[in-house]
């Protein structure tokens, strides 16, 4: 840490607890962001923390639908996204309008939504997931048919791993797709001895060459658990920090360093502070669209 970030750290520190706040950093964050979080998660922690906190400030070192489902779970609290501009692409390929249209064409088919998607889109959903969390939530479902959203390649992926009858909404996620499966094979002519992880949201021809499927939170936890001393990561550049601090005798290779998400990569250090001394840019959602929103987030929670 350069001696500007250590001040600006300190200030933070500072206020932090002035503010009585808490930070909470998704795992595809900056490395100096995930160093000074309070916790540092995937999306299903991220949104249980948000859920347990005490504190009277979140702060969401992540994009919008993060915040969001923090304010859809603690309306009482004050959350700040450091930057507003950090959405996620995939989110945006999903509107209420148009999920409220193709309900009514699959009359009948239960709305499953990945957590990453917008609040008013969980309004409209019967339950949200996680990628930690997906299969078991699509299979607890007594449904018919399910109708996902809005990652397709997610939903691929987990149609796969059940027998329920699922239509796939054509959304991705414009960082994954950047890993293509000459990458993977490149680096296992590199690395032999290497175990490679992938996240659900790669193409299928990338999720056919690798030893696990994992959320970041699961890929967290098969690199503490692995005897594997080399490891290919399928997913956002973000997670090889956490991976290599908490795995210091284990080497960490990105699949594609491509593989970085430009919105992830807006909150800095600076916007924090900012974001500290202003509290802003705030984040609510409107009490009618949280209440529906929150019974779609809740049911996923008591799923687990
Ligand atoms: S990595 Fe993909 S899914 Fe995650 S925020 Fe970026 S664009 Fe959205």
């Amino acid at each position: 840490m350069d001696n500007r970030d250590a001040e600006i750290t300190e200030k933070i520190l500072g206020l932090k607890h002035k503010r009585k706040a808490v930070i909470l950093a998704h795992n595809y964050q900056r490395g100096e962001v995930q160093d000074i979080a309070d916790y540092v998660g995937d999306s299903l922690g991220l949104s249980q923390s948000a859920a347990r906190t005490e504190a009277e400030v979140i702060v969401f070192c992540g994009v919008r639908f993060m915040a969001e489902t923090a304010s859809i779970l603690c309306p009482d609290k004050t959350v700040l996204l450091p930057d507003p501009h950090a959405g996620c692409p995939m989110a945006n390929m999903i509107t209420a309008k148009e999920l409220i249209k193709k309900k009514e064409e699959l009359s009948g088919a239960t709305v499953v939504c990945y957590i990453n998607s917008s609040a008013e889109v969980k309004a409209e959903s019967h339950i949200c997931c996680t990628s930690a969390n997906a299969v078991k939530v699509i299979e607890s479902l007594d449904a018919k048919e399910i109708l996902f959203v809005p990652d397709q390649y997610l939903g691929h992926y987990i149609s796969t791993q059940t027998d329920k009858k699922m239509t796939l909404w054509p959304g991705f996620c414009p960082t994954h797709l950047k890993i293509r499966a000459e990458d993977i094979s490149i680096r296992k002519l590199e690395y032999p001895q290497a175990k490679v992880l992938v996240h659900p949201e790669c193409i299928p021809e990338v999720i056919a060459l690798a030893d696990e499927v994992l959320s970041t939170g699961g890929m967290c936890r098969f690199a503490r658990q692995t005897e594997a001393k080399e490891i290919i990561v399928g997913t956002e550049m973000g997670l090889i920090h956490r991976l290599s601090k908490e795995n210091p005798g284990k080497e960490f290779i990105p699949a594609s360093e491509r593989a970085a998400c430009p919105n992830m990569k807006l909150i800095t250090l600076e916007k924090i502070l900012w974001s500290l001394e202003d509290l802003a840019p705030q984040v609510a959602v409107p009490e009618g669209t949280r209440l529906r929103a929150k019974a779609a987030v809740d049911k996923m929670l008591e799923i687990g």
